[in-house]
């Protein structure tokens, strides 16, 4: 668990196998690939990984720990979010569209092929005319990370939506993150909330607060406690205390408050007040291998059950399968769950 900025580098190969759609998993083949897209619109980075003994003091010169670090993984929390949700939805018939902002650089040429071979849909995205969006990633040798965000095309987004509002009004449900401008997130949840389409807002990267408007157009927002107790300047070190202080950020307008919690699962607010906790399930083998990532695939997880339409009950497990899965694995590509080994998990 933790606050702030987690990448998961990248995923391995969506597994849906083209032409071969159902509605569920019960192995029933259907023509009807209707289903509408999840749509995440957000962030993608180039993310180059400098594994360091220890940083620079000031006007000196070091060299990494490791003579092959720096290489480029594509990451950024709209990417992490896009590719979970096409690998949870794999088979499913029902696919993930990511709406981003390409650079003009020779990173840009890889994130685009990495993404389209996760099956992302990625053809609403825009291009700007600055460098991709980057994250230096300071690994030490103790484990921590320290991680240094450069915007780029990121934060180059055009100032309205209408180039994707069409994939906005026709998704399933929206999800948001916070490492573009704020006004791209504003503007997408207004056509969405007036189309009826949910709005899935998750927290982390940004700390400045939502304006009230954005936030009573949420369907779900989805902070870990230290963002939540950021948020309300409210106490979260107890369940109790994180059930007091999403009803205060309720009071703001916001329906849903899903809160997660890292090894402890997650709670659930929901709009009448009924609270549901989720307790975090035991990660296969047994062993914590790394957590980076888990919260963005829990969310994409949650919203990959919501709009199967499963009772909040079995998103919240399923999300909490997919993030334990995600713990239970060394960073990148091994540790995005498959839809068959979430659904194992969370039953
Ligand atoms: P964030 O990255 O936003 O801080 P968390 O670290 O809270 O998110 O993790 C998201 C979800 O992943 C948790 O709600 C939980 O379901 C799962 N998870 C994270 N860490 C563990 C763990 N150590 N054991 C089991 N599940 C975990």
């Amino acid at each position: 668990a933790g606050s702030g900025h987690r990448w998961l580098p990248w995923a391995a190969a969506a597994t849906a196998a083209a032409g071969v759609v159902s509605y569920t998993y019960t192995g029933r083949k259907s023509l009807a690939c209707e289903q509408k897209p999840l749509l995440v619109c957000g962030s993608l980075n180039a993310d180059i990984i400098i594994e360091i003994n220890r940083f620079p003091k000031k006007g000196e010169t070091l060299s990494a720990r490791s003579p092959d670090t720096g290489i480029m993984v594509p990451g950024g929390k709209g990417a992490n979010q896009a590719v979970a949700a096409a690998r949870l939805s794999a088979g499913t018939g029902r696919q993930a569209k990511f709406v981003c902002q390409f650079g003009n650089d020779s990173h840009a040429f890889k994130l685009e092929q990495v993404l389209r071979e996760k099956e992302v849909d990625i053809g609403n995205c825009g291009r700007s005319n600055k460098p991709s969006g980057q994250a230096f990633i300071f690994l030490e040798e103790d484990g921590s990370n320290s991680i240094l965000i450069v915007g780029g095309s990121n934060v180059a987004w055009p100032k309205d939506v209408n180039a994707f509002a069409q994939q906005i009004r026709g998704a399933s449900a929206v999800l948001l993150q916070r490492e573009i401008p704020e006004y791209v997130n504003e503007a997408v949840s207004e056509v969405a909330v007036k189309a009826g389409v949910p709005v899935i807002q998750d927290v982390g990267g940004e700390e400045r607060d939502f304006s009230d408007a954005h936030l009573k157009r949420l369907t779900y927002i989805c902070p870990n406690e230290t963002e939540l107790e950021r948020l309300t300047g409210m106490p979260t070190s107890t369940q109790e205390e994180v059930v007091a202080a999403a009803k205060s950020l309720q009071k703001r307008g916001v329906k849903n408050v899903l809160c997660t919690l890292g090894a402890d699962g997650a709670v659930l607010v929901g709009p009448d007040g009924s609270v549901l906790r989720q307790p975090g399930i035991a990660v296969p083998g047994g062993k914590v291998v790394d957590t980076t990532g888990a919260g963005d695939c829990f969310r994409a997880a949650f919203a990959v059950a919501m709009v199967e339409g499963k009772p909040l009950e079995e998103c919240l497990k399923f999300a909490a399968a997919a993030g334990a899965i995600t713990v239970s694995r060394y960073g990148a590509v091994p540790s995005l769950p498959e839809r068959k080994e979430t659904d194992a998990l969370a039953h």
